[in-house]
């Protein structure tokens, strides 16, 4: 279940206790929240986490088809929820194992990208670069195939969400700004005297 399904129809019964939950003003809450009519406890609804890779190998970048709903057959990178006893790295070269078969080291952070509930599902997600990706390419059971595309070759148009694009786009600057940067030193003037 979604952050959004909690929003459009929240849970009606605590997870602790199966007490029944109410929604309440409650003190030093700045808004309602569910509470447990038994334990008192509160039901808090955030949003879930979202860990991706995005991997190069020769100037290629790995993306892969969905298999699955919601937007099966569109173009994005390796991503999935984060276990709750791992971290966003593991998280993110874990589903690179899974989704393509490769191990890959998870880092430096390509940037975090949200849309709220309810519009969106209320999804918080954090990409990172995918480094020294090892063997072959085996796609995993979420996946119909999977390709390199070189940069200039990113199917924008087919892409499965919204910060799929968003994250490429800075995959993609960050890239250049890598390849920039050496150049933009060589073409200083040469300092005269010391
Ligand atoms: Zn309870």
């Amino acid at each position: 279940m979604s952050s959004s399904d909690f929003v459009s129809n929240p849970p009606r019964f605590c997870p602790r206790c199966g007490g029944h939950l109410s929604e309440r003003t409650v003190e030093m809450e700045e808004r309602p929240r569910l509470v447990c009519d038994q334990c008192q406890r509160i039901f808090y609804i955030n949003p879930k986490v979202v860990a991706g890779i995005i991997i190069e190998r020769g100037g290629r970048l790995l993306l892969l088809r969905r298999s699955i709903e919601p937007r099966y057959g569109s173009w994005t990178f390796p991503a999935g929820f984060m276990e709750i006893d791992e971290t966003a790295e593991e998280a993110a070269a874990r589903e690179a194992e899974e989704e393509v078969g490769l191990t890959v080291k998870a880092g430096p952070l390509v940037g975090v990208y949200s849309r709220p509930a309810p519009e969106a599902p209320g999804i918080l997600t954090v990409v990172f670069q995918g480094q020294k990706p090892k063997g072959p390419v085996k796609i995993g059971h979420e996946a119909l195939e999977a390709r390199w595309f070189a940069p200039d070759d990113i199917p924008w148009d087919d892409l499965s969400f919204e910060t799929t694009q968003w994250a490429l786009r800075d995959w993609l600057r960050a890239r250049e700004d890598t390849r920039r940067r050496p150049q933009r030193a060589a073409r200083r003037p040469p300092r005269r005297g010391g």
